[in-house]
């Protein structure tokens, strides 16, 4: 695929630069220069260059996929506990939190992902276990699950995550135990996948919420508008400028991996460690931005 090629093309220069998420101990011990990039459609065609085989600590990229769970499970009704509005913030900032009384601004945030946690882990007694169970069933992969190494160094280091926890706890936001939604949590971030494996679960979201056994998991409706969510609030304080250069709903994880939704298209998911200013992978940003320049995969 003649676009993937110049995608890759475009963000060699930017493969190595930046920061590697220190805050995770365990995520700074990656190596940076690592590019990989896939394009899978949803008529079945999977494209892929670089290191699109190795897998990567999805991060963030998992709050997708916990919100589809407790939407497919429940509806809307977790709207009714967090907002959809960029925050134009620091992704773990309790600033912002405390001055709204404990509603995170947005499912993407880490405020509004412990509330989504904790949803899930209500309704099923397991989020991670629960989020596992798709990736494994959409990915094709069995083996995929979540690194004990990364979960456990996000659990002893992650001193904000704790804060964020509690002050939702403080203002009522939340159903489990506060230890309990962050063991969770970090396990969820912690999922190890590759580009491949990842595109491919995601696949639902381009598909208007349908499986890839052809069953229904969303409403073609409440995937347009976690979408829609993804596009506004799915990169950090930079979606504005995310949505500039890309032009599609995209979620990032500090694992350096940004997945992209092509409605009724496909998926693009790519993955390079380093962090740029934004937050996002740097190179990812950069391949992206070339893929939607040099396709017509694009929504707008
Ligand atoms: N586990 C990370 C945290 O809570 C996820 C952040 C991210 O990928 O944006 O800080």
């Amino acid at each position: 695929m003649d676009a993937l090629l110049r995608a890759q093309e475009a963000a060699a220069p930017e493969v190595g630069q930046g920061r590697l998420a220190e805050y995770i101990p365990s995520l700074a011990a990656v190596d940076p220069h690592q590019f990989g990039m896939v394009v899978a459609s949803c008529d079945g065609q999977v494209h892929a260059v670089g290191d699109a085989d190795v897998r990567f600590s999805v991060q963030s990229i998992s709050k997708v996929f916990t919100l589809a769970l407790v939407v497919a499970t429940e509806g809307e009704g977790i709207w009714d506990r967090v907002s959809r509005e960029p925050s134009g913030n620091p992704f773990n900032s309790l600033l912002q939190l405390d001055q709204e009384a404990g509603r995170p601004r947005n499912p993407f945030i880490n405020a509004g992902a412990l509330v989504v946690t904790d949803r899930l882990h209500a309704l099923t007694g397991g989020a991670c276990d629960a989020l596992c169970d798709l990736m494994r069933r959409e990915s094709g992969r069995a083996d995929v699950g979540s690194d004990p190494v990364v979960a456990r160094s996000e659990l002893e280091a992650g001193h904000r995550t704790w804060a964020l926890a509690h002050l939702l706890a403080s203002y009522g936001n939340l159903e489990c135990p506060v230890d309990q939604v962050i063991h969770e949590y970090v396990a969820q971030c912690a999922l190890s996948m590759t580009c491949r494996e990842l595109a491919l679960a995601a696949l639902f979201l381009a598909r208007d919420g349908v499986l890839s056994d052809g069953s229904p998991f969303l409403s073609a409706r409440q995937a347009k508008r976690i979408n829609a969510v993804m596009l506004t609030c799915g990169t950090y304080d930079s979606a504005g400028e995310f949505a500039y250069r890309v032009g599609l709903p995209s979620k990032s994880g500090v694992g350096g991996g940004i997945l992209a939704v092509i409605p009724d298209r496909g998926v693009a998911c790519v993955w390079s460690p380093a962090l740029g200013p934004s937050g996002s992978s740097a190179a990812g940003l950069a391949a992206l931005d070339a893929f939607t320049t040099y396709s017509d995969w694009t929504v707008f």
